[in-house]
């Protein structure tokens, strides 16, 4: 049992560890296709707003830089003293100041004229930093300036960091330098927010790509992120007045959680969109992060965004309920499965019980089914019946021992298998007979037996009675037979004779009563002695047992007196009869003895009888006849 309690716990266990890696399985898959969803939109709508600020940007260049004035200014510009350039520098300024005015109400705030070899020209949001080299800060510039071509992309400055523009000036195969048209980051920010509202921003730099670049006065700006010191916040309370709006509540909470996340921290390393999940004491929320590559293919910041994910709470709860319906019906198995071993074993151990009781019984026991099949048969049984168990197994018990005095006698005659057919007990000797052919009387007890209420088969409780048959035959001659005569005596003449009284009574049947004397038998004892006495005794009651039938009663009254009970006679059968007696005893010869005769009184049962007033009738009769010269009878009715 312990075996197979620990089998069904290993069973339960399987079971319920594959349906928990299952639903876990699923579970994450489902939050994972939920965040790659939402990384797919949110990076949809971060590339339409890169691409209309790079096509806005692209209008701002063509309409207001490549202008005959500009490039005059330009031109005059090159290859001047530095004193000519001042001057083309203040003129450019004051040029472009309206459109710049314009341009800030558009929103960007970087206007910065290059030098055909990458330094500053003109800085519109700082006109009196100029001249200094970008080489090495502003790849971007040297880059435009180098390949003559368009370059985007982001980029940390030494004041501003955010999307470059840089649009290299040829004007007829003339190169005039570059020219930086940038929006700060916020207005990307802004028009992303605007696609979707739900979410907050956040820009972290790369420390090790910003620092080296900062004006000193630039780096206190920037603090440490909470996740890690490699990544930097600029401004984060939101304090300088170009910095975007307080991030909401919510935004800061997830924020906060992600302090040390090392899952965000892995998600920064892989340099590709994607989304995390940062799990907060009142639900879920979702990190998504935009790596910013800056002009030369290097990860310089990450756009963060923050909100909410009810879907994922959702999810959680989805699996936690999942989980404990599983767990519910892992525990219903178990205890189905523990309740059928338990009756299972139960079952068995009646099995064994009835089996021992069956076997330590020293009656024969056996089981048949509705075709008489036996299907059980203990110990005893086949001790008595001297077959081997498995050759009564399987056997038809009628035809194979149970002996009925019509041999022939079909199966729906054998009054054991009635049991079955007709739903009743029954008790009864019958005739068994053993496997090397002898048999014995054997006391049978059946009863049906029940399946869901319909009988489907018998047991048979038998035992062999030939000891005690012959033990109350035995006592029954004891009691009941003279033991010298061997007939009846008078006790159970008297039995018999009460019986047939009373049936007579009853039912009216008549019956005849003799009763007889040997004629002069003290003389034979006188003679012969008592022994030959005796024997004649004997030769008569044996010479009158031959002939009367066995139903008729022939008992020893007392020393040479005999009664003779003719059952359903009447006096004319009688009279014929005892007169044979007397004939046939005439007849017989006693050795020394010689011949000896009987006399007999004979009368029928009347209705009002007693016992005592028939016997009286006859023993007169018998009288009379002894005095009408013995060996003969005499009869009334
Ligand atoms: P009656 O014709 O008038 O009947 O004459 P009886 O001699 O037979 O008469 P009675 O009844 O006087 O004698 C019966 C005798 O039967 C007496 C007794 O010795 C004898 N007797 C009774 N019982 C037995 C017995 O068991 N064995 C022997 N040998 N003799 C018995
Ligand atoms: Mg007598
Ligand atoms: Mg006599």
């Amino acid at each position: 049992m312990l075996a197979r309690l620990l089998n069904v716990a290993v069973l339960v266990c399987l079971l319920w560890s594959s349906g928990f890696v299952y639903l876990r399985h699923e579970r994450n898959t489902m939050e994972r296709m939920y965040l790659a969803n939402q990384t797919t939109i949110l990076d949809m709508a971060w590339q339409a707003v890169v691409k209309s600020h790079k096509t806005g940007m692209q209008v701002y260049f063509d309409t207001y830089i490549m202008q005959p004035e500009v490039l005059e200014l330009l031109r005059a510009a090159q290859g001047g003293s530095e004193s000519d350039q001042a001057v083309q520098r203040v003129r450019l300024y004051r040029y472009l100041y309206p459109i710049y005015q314009k341009l800030r109400e558009r929103d960007v705030r970087q206007l910065h004229f290059h030098t055909p070899d990458s330094r500053s020209f003109l800085r519109f949001h700082s006109p009196n930093h100029f001249g200094d080299s970008l080489t090495g800060i502003r790849p971007s510039v040297v880059m435009a300036n180098r390949d003559h071509k368009y370059i985007q992309g982001f980029e940390t400055g030494r004041m501003l960091s955010g999307f470059r523009n840089v649009f290299p000036i040829i004007d007829s195969d003339e190169d005039l330098g570059s020219v930086e048209i940038s929006q700060p980051f916020e207005s990307l920010r802004r028009e992303i927010w605007h696609l979707d509202k739900s979410n907050d921003f956040m820009l972290v730099y790369k420390a090790s790509l910003l620092l080296p670049k900062l004006f000193e006065e630039q780096e206190k700006t920037y603090e440490s992120s909470l996740f890690s010191q490699d990544w930097l916040v600029e401004d984060p309370r939101r304090e300088l007045p170009d910095s975007p709006p307080k991030m909401s509540d919510t935004a800061q909470k997830i924020y906060a959680g992600l302090a040390e996340s090392q899952s965000l921290l892995q998600a920064l390393s892989q340099h590709q969109p994607q989304s995390i999940t940062v799990k907060s004491q009142d639900g879920f929320y979702k990190v998504t992060i935009f790596p910013l590559e800056d002009v030369e293919g290097l990860t310089a910041a990450v756009l963060l965004s923050f909100s909410a994910a009810p879907e994922i709470d959702e999810m959680y709860w989805h699996y936690r309920l999942n989980l404990l319906v599983f767990s519910m019906m892992v525990l219903f198995v178990a205890i189905a499965i523990l309740l059928f071993l338990q009756s299972k074993q139960t079952v068995v151990e009646k099995q064994r019980n009835i089996q021992l009781i069956a076997n330590t019984m020293h009656d024969g026991l056996y089981v048949m089914n509705n075709k008489g099949i036996i299907t059980f048969v203990n110990a005893t049984a086949s001790e008595i019946l001297g077959y081997p168990r498995h050759e009564l197994l399987g056997q038809e018990a009628h035809t194979l021992f149970h002996l009925q005095e019509n041999s022939s006698s079909s199966l729906s005659e054998c009054p054991i298998f009635n049991v079955l057919l007709t739903n009743t007990s029954y008790t009864g000797e019958e005739v068994f007979r053993r496997k090397d052919g002898s048999s014995f009387v054997a006391e049978v007890s059946s009863e049906p037996m029940f399946k869901k209420e319909k009988i489907v088969s018998a047991v048979t409780i038998f035992r062999d009675i030939t000891k005690r048959k012959k033990m109350e035959e035995q006592l029954f001659h004891l009691c009941n037979v003279d033991p010298l005569t061997n007939a009846f005596n008078r006790r159970y003449f008297l039995q018999i004779l009460e019986t047939e009284v009373q049936k007579s009574k009853r039912y009216g049947t008549q019956f005849v009563l003799a009763m007889g004397d040997i004629d002069h038998f003290k003389r034979v004892n006188d003679t012969f002695g008592h022994e030959a006495g005796d024997r004649v005794l004997k030769e008569i009651v044996a010479s009158i047992h031959e002939r009367i039938r066995s139903v008729d009663i022939f008992a020893r009254w007392g020393g040479e007196e005999f009664v003779l009970l003719l059952a359903n006679t009447s006096l004319s059968v009688a009279v014929p009869l005892v007169e044979n007696i007397l004939a046939n005893i005439r007849l017989l010869d006693f050795g020394e003895v010689g011949g000896v005769t009987i006399s007999f009184g004979v009368t029928d049962h009347h209705q009002e009888d007693t016992i005592d007033i028939l016997l009286n009738r006859a023993d007169k009769l018998l009288y009379e006849a002894k005095g009408a010269g013995r060996n003969c009878i005499r009869a009334s009715e």
